[in-house]
């Protein structure tokens, strides 16, 4: 039986420490696409202030196997 590959689960990684702007512990590491790319960024769940914002691969949760040698 051939299984269709459903698009990777984006987990939300709880963080912890209050949010520096409305102070809810809502802290959430997880990867977004923007222009530029794959980036992994920390936000607030509750104001969706973004704490940290750094690239990640190019294409994100897609690893190439040239990529891990
Ligand atoms: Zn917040």
């Amino acid at each position: 039986m051939n299984k269709i590959q459903q698009n990777p689960v984006l987990e939300r990684i709880p963080v912890d420490g209050p949010c520096p702007r409305c102070g809810a512990e809502e802290l959430r590491r997880y990867p977004v696409v923007s222009e530029g790319g794959w980036f992994q960024v920390v936000k607030c769940q509750s104001c969706l202030y973004s704490v940290e914002r750094e690239p990640w691969s190019r294409l994100g949760p897609i690893q190439l196997l040239s990529d891990s040698l």
